[in-house]
């Protein structure tokens, strides 16, 4: 049966991870747009995305982590809507622990860098682009010129730290996010910066031509794949213990016959 829902008009990095994931996965939240519930550790990410936004988006002699500080209460009120504060439980205890542990983990991106020595091209840069026929969106944290006046992508991330063994995974996005930055500016990044601002950890890898064009040529088999599915009226379901683990779905998916793998 056809979708009733249209087609996203592009693929973000983020979504293309859900695909590759699982297509079904993709199908509830790209097409059906079912709404993913927030989680404890999403909204503590958002609200430190949102702190470290407005530090850059002040002269860089004025980013003190007295503005980080009064930016931090801004960020909760945006980012604490009533369907979030339902789908947390959110009582003035777990209110007053996420506020606490957004501030550490602003006060440890401190000591990571010097934010009024970086020179920032942009911040939450929105770069739209056809590459291959897939038409591709993704939003960088920040944009960096370093000393040797190279673009460097700096993506913040709240989450624990990958073990080795997942490097290629956990720069697969952020190497799209570099296709982006050339086809959109003209210029290739040279270098990406991941910042694990809640342990203080910085990992960088360099960018290459040959990755770049891996990863967008990705992007726009995956978007053929997406088009093929959509037009048939499903995306099959390939469940696994790593794919099903951390899936908001899997009532749904249950729900609609799959053998949804336990975590
Ligand atoms: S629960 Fe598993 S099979 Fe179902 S959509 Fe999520 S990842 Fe796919």
């Amino acid at each position: 049966m056809p979708f009733t829902q249209s087609l996203p008009s592009a693929l973000s990095p983020s979504r293309l991870e859900d695909f590759q994931r699982c297509p079904r996965r993709y199908q509830y939240a790209s097409i059906e747009r079912r709404r993913q519930p927030a989680t404890y550790a999403t909204v503590k990410g958002r609200v430190v995305h949102q702190v470290l936004e407005s530090l850059f988006n002040v002269d860089a002699d004025a980013r003190t982590t007295e503005v980080a500080w009064s930016a931090l209460p801004g960020a909760l009120d945006a980012v604490l809507s009533e369907d979030v504060r339902a789908d947390l439980a959110l009582d003035d205890e777990l209110a007053r622990r996420l506020r606490d542990d957004a501030a550490r983990v602003v006060a440890n991106y401190f000591s990571m860098e010097d934010p009024s020595a970086v020179r920032v091209e942009g911040v939450e840069l929105r770069l739209r682009v056809t590459v291959d026929g897939a038409p591709l969106l993704g939003i960088l944290d920040r944009l960096d010129r370093d000393d040797h006046d190279e673009l460097v992508i700096v993506d913040y991330k709240t989450g624990s730290l990958p073990s080795r063994s997942f490097d290629t995974a956990t720069f697969a996005n952020t190497e799209l996010y570099a296709a982006l930055c050339e086809s959109t500016l003209g210029e290739r990044p040279t270098r990406i910066r991941l910042l694990y601002v809640t342990h203080g950890e910085a990992i960088e890898r360099a960018v290459s031509a040959v990755v770049i064009d891996a990863r967008a040529r990705a992007a726009s088999a995956a978007w053929a794949r997406i088009t093929r599915y959509y037009e048939a009226g499903q995306f099959p379901a390939t469940p696994s213990r790593n794919a099903c683990r951390f899936c908001p779905y899997t009532a749904v998916c249950r729900e609609s016959g799959v053998a949804v793998v336990a975590g």
